[in-house]
This record gives structure tokens, sequence and C-alpha cells, in this order.
């Protein structure tokens, strides 16, 4: 991979909200048209599609222009991006359909959380779950998910809130996202990273913010700023016609101060990135570690 470099503290001039779920509605005349492929038979638009997934804790954004297929399909997605964020999902106890579980056979323990509290099951004594010196700990791992999967659940929240005069530079995007095992995916192309920070306290209802960049530079047109149970997460939107003569040897990406700062003290945060291409399950360490009160 080309070196990827980071700008810290420039995101604000570069970038500008254009859509924000917290003050989103939709657009009735895209109501049955499914903006992922060409079905606008109102029959194939039984199912609830959701503009978030339901599982981060969105119950009222619905989206109106995608068919139960492709529904279907992008479940698959969103099912893999609950399972990147493991045993913290379940300790944010946010309600989707039902509640999260977490079982890890090697530590032989169980987790799931009801009506805001979490529970524990040990079977037996285990190292991966520890209270001491006031702190409760737990080390496991996530169940096996497949990071591209991961990174189109986003993608296709962001392509749900783009506005529909925008989606003919997302041809090649959509392309990709209907095609689970898609052939088009650059191993290595910067556009695939996705930047994550954790939070101290779990949002119960999430947050999706679109970016489009105000004038010309060398970063992606859009940007996408989610916010869920104990994360922070930036994504760029892939094979946007607009970003075709970027130069990518000379390549920078803005982070946003919201996703990268850590808003209780104020400060930068440690941040992660993955790069999220492969369509081979893997497996996270998964750590989380609480004062207890
Ligand atoms: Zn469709």
């Amino acid at each position: 991979m080309k070196t990827v470099n980071y700008e810290l503290n420039v995101f604000p001039e570069k970038y500008e909200m254009v859509v924000n779920t917290t003050t989103y509605s939709p657009n009735d005349s895209e109501f049955n048209i499914c903006r992922f492929c060409p079905e606008t038979n109102p029959e194939k638009f039984k199912s609830t599609a959701h503009l978030i997934p339901e599982f981060t804790g969105n119950k009222e954004l619905k989206h109106y222009c995608e068919c139960d297929s492709c529904n279907n399909k992008f479940s698959k997605y969103e099912r893999d991006l609950s399972l990147f964020g493991g045993i913290k999902n379940i300790i944010a106890g946010i309600k989707g359909k039902k509640y999260p579980k977490h079982i890890d056979k090697k530590n032989n323990f169980f987790a799931k959380s009801k009506l805001n509290t979490f529970q524990l099951f040990e079977h037996k004594p285990n190292d991966a779950i520890k209270i001491e010196n006031g702190k409760f700990s737990i080390s496991t791992d996530t169940q096996k998910f497949k990071p591209r999967f991961v990174q189109k659940a986003l993608v296709k929240i962001a392509l749900s809130l783009m506005d529909k005069d925008e989606m003919n530079k997302f041809k090649k995007t959509i392309e990709w996202l209907s095609v689970p095992e898609d052939e088009i995916t650059t191993e290595e192309h910067p556009l695939f990273i996705l930047i994550e920070r954790e939070t101290r306290k779990p949002l119960k209802r999430p947050v999706a913010m679109l970016m489009k960049k105000t004038k010309k530079h060398n970063s992606p047109e859009y940007a996408l700023l989610f916010y869920y149970s104990f994360f922070a997460y930036q994504i760029w939107i892939p094979f946007n016609q607009s970003d075709a003569n970027l130069d990518y040897n000379n390549f920078s990406f803005p982070l946003s101060t919201l996703v990268i700062t850590d808003l209780e003290n104020l400060k930068e945060a440690k941040f992660n990135h993955y790069h999220m291409t492969k369509l081979k399950k893997v497996k996270l360490t998964d750590e989380f570690e609480s004062k207890l009160k």
C-alpha cells in the first residue's frame, strides 16, 4: 500500500456536513424505487428497511428506496458490522430486533444484555474476566467477520443518506455493494481504510453524518462519520466518479476531530485504523475495562 498521511485539525475547513440523521427526512419522490438495483415493483418493498442498521439502536429511521432483495443482501453486511463491535455491543446493551449475545467457547463464558443490564454466565473459572483493584475487565475474541462486509455495511449507510441527484456518480460503488464477493475491490487501495475510536460512554441511539469536501483538494469527495454503541467511525466512499483524478501517490486523509478527539477530556485520543478489503473471515482481540463504582 502507498503511504497514507492523516491530516489532523483541517477537517472542519475541508469538509462540510450535508446530511445528519438527527434532522434527516426521506424524499418521498423515491419511495419504492430501489437505489441499489432496478426494482420498482411496490410488491417487492414489503420488508422494513432501515436507514441505519436496527441493531445499532435505530428504530425510527426507515429507508423507503431499498427493495426486499437488496435489504436481504445488506443484512449480511450489517451482521458483520455488529460482530466487529464484539463484546462492547453486549455491554452497551442496545436492543435491535433483540438484545445481542456473545459466546466465548475458549474461556467458557456467555454474555448477554437484557433490559439495560449486562449478564455474564461463567461455566468455569477463567482468565478472561477479572475483577481486581477496583476494575472490571474482559479479554475475549470477537466472533469471526468479513472485513469487506463491515466496510460495505458502512458504505451502504452513506449511499442511503446521499442526495438523489448525486447517485449517478456512484454506479460502480453500487455494483461493488451489490455483489457480496465482488472482484473489483483493489486490495491495497487507501480508500478502504476504516478509522475507529472507542468512547467511554455508549450511545443508545446512533448518529450518522455525510460529509462533503468544500473545495478542491487531494482527498475523497465524501466521508461518512458514524457513531453507535462505544464506537466512532470514519470512512470514505469508494469508486466515486468525482474522485477518479485524485493523486493516490500523494494522498492525505483529513480526519474528523469528532472521530479522533475524546470529547469527555477534550484531547486527542488514540484511534485505530483497519484495512477492510479481506473476504476471509477474521477475528480480533477484544478488550473492555471499566472502573467499578
Ligand atoms: Zn434493490
